[in-house]
């Protein structure tokens, strides 16, 4: 069975393509994204050391990622060591099992979820449901995509593309509000409260995932700004984490540093309301029975990259989506992966593996605007060229560009480029007008130069 993810067709640039046609969700988008680029500019600007935390914060990144096989192995023995069973899933199909059988052992045919990206990478609760157990996201965007029968298309707003009044509409039809409701988000965010605190006092089972894991304690850490995560990660008897292999830190004190990039980042908050913390059970407080399942899943394929493996240094902030004039337009569903906008261009190919999402590292204006944002410092621009060189339009594009080199390079070549261009160019504009030809494609979005009548050689000759 392939990986989980989201489906990954149609490709880019036909979902793209579909999407541009939406103007309220550019609309939507636009609203959304100016919103919180303004905060995260306000927030970052105020502190003076900003560049040098983005520094620390990449060190902290690039020395885990180094270190990762020993990292993993020590927070393991320390997660046992306080309690949780640890497991290791290298697929998809293996995390699900965990859960899977965790469940049956509990019998539940239900369980609460914190809002978490890696088991939506894993495609849990579709699974679940396969087998009967239903899975309920409590994070209010989370929860309205899930009624909408949606996916989400951001990594830290995953409703972001819908509207109050849309998001209204939603809750008339499947939470029982009645017609009479306003689209005030005080309104909404009640009538989702009251729908989830049933499901919070009635959940014997909670999945989550981590922002971090910890490795000198075996500590999970969960970052969010509702509270309904705690409620999951403390109310139930049984907890199973959910996390990617990448979420390891090595100690606390780098988790300071974090701490300090990831709220600014990502709500433009100088520190998001609620951060839970646990190490293993404790008597008589939290779950009883906590399972820890580190996932792989294209991870160690990825980190084996010399180029592309910085990809996996994201904490999944979204500064880099807020700032992409291409996500701006587009929105999160045409990437067809839970990890859309500028990361997911560069991330998704790499854990699905050679000849899958191969349009992605397209989907860019190649601005660097991610990159100035990104608390890590991960040089998505040069990782997405990359990506771009590799891929199977990769050689196509090196052979041209060794002849242009090699054309370039000489003035013999040079003299029949010329006279070639002369000829050659108006045919080829001629092609591009009708939409026919090898370049037509490149030239739905670009204009072919003009040639002039005479190059600057001949018109040096002749004086
Ligand atoms: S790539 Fe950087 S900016 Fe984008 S989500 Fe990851 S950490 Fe944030």
């Amino acid at each position: 069975m392939g990986r989980a993810f989201v489906g990954i067709q149609p490709s880019f640039p036909a979902a793209a393509r579909e999407a541009l046609k939406d103007s309220q969700l550019r609309t939507n988008l636009a609203h959304a994204t100016g919103t919180i680029r303004g905060k995260r500019a306000r927030v970052t600007e105020e502190l003076p050391d900003w560049e040098f935390l983005r520094e620390a914060a990449r060190g902290i990144k690039q020395q885990t990622l180094a270190d990762l096989a020993d990292l993993l192995v020590e927070f393991e023995k320390n997660a046992q060591a306080a309690g949780a069973i640890v497991h290791w899933a290298s697929s998809a199909e293996e995390a699900i099992a965990v859960v899977r059988e965790v469940a049956e052992r509990h019998g539940v045919e239900s369980f609460v979820k914190v809002k978490s990206l890696t088991t939506d990478e894993i495609g849990l609760n579709e699974a679940m449901n396969a087998v009967g157990v239903d899975a309920y996201e409590t994070d209010l965007a989370e929860l309205i995509v899930q009624i909408a029968n949606e996916h989400p298309s951001h990594v830290l707003v995953p409703a972001i593309h819908k509207n109050r009044s849309q998001i209204r509409d939603l809750f008339i039809e499947h939470l029982g509000a009645n017609e009479d409701t306003v689209d005030d988000p005080a309104v909404l965010a009640s009538i989702a409260r009251a729908h989830l605190r049933s499901r919070f006092l009635d959940a014997k089972m909670a999945v989550s995932g981590a922002n971090f894991a910890i490795a000198d304690t075996g500590s999970l850490v969960v970052v969010e700004s509702e509270g309904n995560g705690r409620m999951c990660l403390t109310l139930p008897e049984v907890l199973v984490s959910i996390v990617g292999i990448e979420k390891i830190i090595p100690s606390w004190e780098d988790l300071e540093v974090m701490m300090q990039v990831l709220p600014r980042s990502s709500t433009g908050e100088r520190m998001n309301p609620y951060t839970t913390i646990w190490t293993g059970t404790a008597e008589h407080d939290g779950p009883a029975e906590v399972h820890i399942v580190l996932l792989d899943n294209g991870r160690s394929r990825t980190l084996a990259e010399p180029v592309g493996r910085d990809a996996l240094m994201c904490i999944r902030c979204s500064a880099c989506m807020n700032v992409c004039p291409v996500y701006e337009r587009t929105g999160g569903h045409a990437y067809g992966s839970v990890y859309p906008g500028p990361i997911g261009a560069i991330l998704t190919p790499q854990l699905l593996g050679p000849g899958q999402a191969e349009t992605l590292p397209y989907a860019s204006t190649l601005c660097g605007a991610c990159y100035d944002v990104c608390p890590v410092m991960i040089d998505i621009p040069s990782i997405l060229v990359h990506l771009r060189a590799t891929g199977p339009h990769g050689g196509t594009e090196k052979a041209a560009f060794a002849e242009v080199a090699r054309t370039l390079s000489n003035a013999r070549g040079m003299r029949r480029a010329h006279r070639w261009a002369r000829f050659g160019l108006p045919l080829a504009r001629l092609g591009s007008a009708l939409r026919i030809g090898p370049i037509r494609a490149w030239s739905r979005s670009r204009s072919l130069p003009q040639v002039p009548r005479e190059s600057f050689r001949d018109w040096w000759n002749t004086r």
